[in-house]
């Protein structure tokens, strides 16, 4: 086997290198399941109505039924709260390297868990998202899974795309991520059966958590200390205010003048079960000095500005990821921020939904920098050497992950892998290219013109996003710098007093 993945990267890199593609600098070894997975022979051994698959297969058999996915509340806004219950469940998974999976053979993990449907405003999609946590037999303690060479862990998100119709936004964005920076969530395909039932293609993706061999490696918390590593996460209001944090920009209104409006919340989610109230304000205060020195008159002084407290690669980075693939919930939602206890803070893509111009009642143009604007951001572009490295790095990156061909060959090759799947997906969902279906509107993207009619008319509409994009910031990419340029007060005056 080991001859055979050497065989693979060899055929690869020259691949790559035939199209112009600079290996830059990767620090690991990113797994591809489309590039690395072994091809399996063709099946033989059954009637043809047995569900047969190349995929890793998980089967999921609940006590009770799951959930459904909003209560019959609303929140102070008027918006109808989420329904988090969890329910138990037993999840086998198979996973064969060699030959094709089914539901009879012996599972690689047979494990108890709980479930509850997940996400935001995907909850309301036939086909749904769930969070899954891997329990020990008492359904307390967390129980460690490792699915298709993942780091064993015991939370993991299932993702079944719906709106996006090519199934792939999030594996390319995840593993391009993942590609550029220090960590961002791995994710494997799988089918799925639901209490019997299939419910189509869907993408298992690490929650950003702390686990030390492999997904946030940051120290372990110590409860007995006040200072800690911590992760955040930046989202919409939790149901559960106890992890929830205000910071400099919460109380100074910055976060809620940055965006059109008032989300973007703080929660710990790291420490967990152990956060004390010495570690809370402890976190509290130090995203708080950074954000201090950060909106202050001498944010770009190498000492006492932002440059102190963050990781501004990572910085840079989270800002081109995002801004490439258009994914603007990004800084206002689903950002991750952590900070190991001897580092600087470093940011966690999470959620590519609504990439490359997903998003359901607005149209992104291909033609538009946003991220610029938000909260951090807005003032980070005002130091010339910030922009200076996120022009740099673009560049860069054109030369490698941001590579048209490169990625074109991305969706191409990811497609070729799904095969067979991605029909047996739209056997059960296909129903959701028409624009109605009794009674029922699946156009769920306005204007309507903009829903695919079938799986080729998604796939050109996100190389056609990604084409244009590339245009667009290849010719535009120089005008962040219209943000940076010195005030005629500020040059003045910060002169006198160095
Ligand atoms: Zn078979």
């Amino acid at each position: 086997m080991k001859y055979r993945i050497l065989s693979i990267f060899v055929i690869v890199s020259v691949i790559l290198s035939a199209l112009g593609f600079q290996n830059v600098d990767t620090k690991k070894n990113r797994y591809h399941q489309h590039l690395q997975a072994l091809e399996k022979p063709v099946c033989t051994e059954h009637e043809d109505d047995v569900f047969c698959t190349h995929l890793p297969l998980m089967n999921i058999t609940t006590d009770e039924p799951v959930p459904a996915p909003y209560l019959s509340v609303m929140d102070r806004n008027g918006n109808i709260l989420k329904n988090d219950e969890m329910v138990g469940a037993t999840i086998q998974y198979f996973d064969s390297e060699t030959e094709n999976n089914h539901l009879t053979d012996t599972p690689v993990v047979d494990e108890r868990a709980m479930i509850r449907i997940r996400g935001a405003s995907s909850r309301k999609y036939d086909k749904h998202g769930y969070l899954i946590k891997f329990k020990k037999d008492d359904m307390v303690t967390g129980q460690k899974v490792s699915l298709s060479g993942m780091t064993p862990d015991s939370e993991w998100a299932l993702h079944g795309p719906f709106l996006d119709k090519t199934l792939i936004r999030n594996y390319i964005c995840y593993n391009l991520a993942g590609e550029i920076m220090d960590y961002a969530p791995n994710v494997r395909f799988c089918e799925a059966f639901l209490n019997g039932e299939y419910i189509g293609v869907y993408l298992i993706v690490e929650k950003p958590e702390f686990n030390e061999n492999g997904r946030i490696e940051i120290e372990k918390t110590n409860p007995k200390v006040d200072t800690t590593s911590y992760i955040v996460q930046i989202d919409r209001e939790s149901q559960d205010e106890s992890a929830s944090i205000e910071t400099f920009a919460t109380y100074s209104y910055i976060m809620a003048n940055t965006g059109a409006e008032r989300r973007g919340y703080y929660h710990i989610e790291y420490p967990s079960a152990t956060l004390t109230e010495g570690q809370k304000q402890y976190i509290e205060s130090d995203i708080s000095r950074f954000e201090k020195a950060l909106y202050s008159y001498d944010y770009s002084d190498k000492h006492n500005g932002y440059k102190a407290y963050i990781d501004v690669d990572s910085f840079v980075d989270y800002f081109l990821i995002n801004e490439f693939t258009l994914n603007y919930d990004a800084m206002g939602l689903s950002t991750f921020l952590y900070r190991d206890i001897g580092d600087k803070m470093k940011l966690c893509v999470w959620d590519f939904n609504s990439a490359f111009d997903y998003y359901e009642f607005s149209v992104v143009s291909p033609e538009t920098f946003s991220l610029q604007n938000s909260m951090w951001y807005s003032y980070l572009f005002k130091d010339r050497e910030f922009v200076d490295r996120v022009v740099k790095r673009y560049h860069e990156l054109r030369k490698s992950y941001f590579n048209e061909e490169y990625l074109m060959n991305y969706i191409d090759e990811t497609i070729a892998y799904l095969g067979p799947a991605i029909d047996r997906n739209y056997e059960k969902w296909g129903y959701s290219f028409e624009s109605t279906h009794n009674g029922v509107v699946y156009d769920y993207l306005y204007p309507y013109e903009r829903n695919p009619r079938n799986y080729e008319e998604a796939v050109a509409q996100l190389k056609n996003c990604i084409s244009e994009r590339i245009i667009h910031m290849d010719s535009h990419i120089d005008r962040l710098y219209t943000l940076c340029h010195d005030s005629l007060n500020k040059s003045i005056n910060y002169q006198k007093e160095n």
